[in-house]
């Protein structure tokens, strides 16, 4: 029998996410800068060659694999890789998911709902038009929710991620509740981390004015409803109250004011073949050269393991005394979020 990924803290390593790009269609100010330089295609590990990877993660244990980016729908053919992952399905893997903008899902939701996919993260900060233009530059709020609309005849259960951001989409809190609701949809709120450009202010971005912290944002949703706080995990960071007027669970992902590292449960492999062993850490391993180096898997399980074995113990994103701390210094979009 195969011996799981178990890393130095004892925690079990079953969930991979996977960015397969870190081009978008989007350029969201908290996520990227306008003018992004991307990696050189040749840079990318082939479809074929992430596929391989995966497998062998999931050989490894690996339940739940998770597909990001950059916006995992805008990379050429990536539905063979999702059909290809789809095999593993009851097979090893639980869960084959992504996380999306929604801008392409109009068109990709009917063919990944065939592929095995059954839940969906769309991310979306507000309802209003105009400020969803603003906030991810080049998006249409409308054409995400075709997305999202088909992804729901699809069959898909649908999960907004929202990132919290002050002076922006505070006011619409209890707006984007009561559509959460009204749509039946899932909804779970981010705090802005500090990665990559952390804005100058100039185009009123700076990151650490923007932080909201899920304690207030809690503490303006008591304002209206009963918040019952739920015991249950789901192995994410996410932690969840139940609002009871209405019986919706709403998710909160607080890297900043809780840390959720002792149940960490994940890695992230970037579209080059990085393996991230903490999203906020700098420290990374290469499983590019390994996996080109041979057609045997062993060298790849190996060096896997190695990997593990240096997971640390958390990140240090720390926002306290009015400065940031603990940053890092790349894009969301290289490790998927
Ligand atoms: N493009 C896809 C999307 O937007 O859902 C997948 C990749 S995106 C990097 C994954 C998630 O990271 C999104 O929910 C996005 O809002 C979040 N994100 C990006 N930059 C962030 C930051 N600085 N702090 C917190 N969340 C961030
Ligand atoms: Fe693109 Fe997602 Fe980053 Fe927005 S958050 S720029 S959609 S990768």
């Amino acid at each position: 029998m195969t011996v799981p990924l178990i890393d130095p803290f004892a925690r079990t390593i079953d969930y991979l996410r996977v960015s397969v790009t870190d081009r978008c269609d989007f350029r969201c100010t908290y996520c990227m800068s306008e003018h992004m330089t991307f990696l050189p295609k040749k840079e990318l590990l082939t479809l074929e060659e992430l596929e391989r990877l995966c497998t062998t993660f999931v050989r490894l244990g690996v339940k739940k694999l998770r597909i990001t980016g950059g916006e995992p729908l805008v990379r050429r053919n990536i539905l063979s890789f999702f059909e290809g992952m789809s095999q593993h399905l009851g097979n090893g893997l639980d869960e084959l998911t992504l996380t999306t903008n929604g801008s392409q899902l109009d068109r990709f939701a009917a063919p990944l709902a065939a592929a095995g996919v059954r839940r969906i993260n769309v991310s979306l900060d507000t309802l209003d038009a105009d400020k969803f233009k603003a906030i991810t530059r080049w998006g249409s709020l409308d054409k995400v929710k075709r997305g999202i609309a088909a992804a729901q005849e699809a069959g898909m259960r649908v999960k907004i991620n929202a990132v919290a951001l002050k002076g922006f989409n505070d006011v619409e809190l209890f707006d984007l509740v009561g559509w959460a609701k009204a749509e039946d949809m899932d909804l779970t709120f981010i705090e802005v981390m500090p990665m990559g450009d952390m804005g100058d202010g100039t185009d009123g971005t700076l990151r650490l004015d923007q932080y909201w912290p899920l304690k207030n944002l809690r503490a303006q949703l008591a304002t209206r409803y009963t918040l019952t706080e739920l015991d249950h995990r789901t192995g994410g960071p996410a932690r969840y109250v139940r609002l009871e007027e209405t019986g919706q669970q709403i998710g909160f992902i607080t890297p900043l004011t809780h840390n959720f590292c002792e149940s960490c449960n994940r890695v992230r492999l970037t579209c080059t073949g990085q393996l991230y062993m903490c999203l906020g850490q700098e420290d990374m391993a290469d499983l590019r050269a390994p996996l080109r180096a041979s057609e045997a898997d062993v060298p790849l399980e190996d060096a896997i393991r190695a990997a593990i074995a240096r997971k640390p113990k958390g990140h240090d994103f720390d926002y306290s005394r009015q400065k940031v701390a603990g940053q890092v210094s790349r894009h969301m979009s290289h490790t998927g979020g």
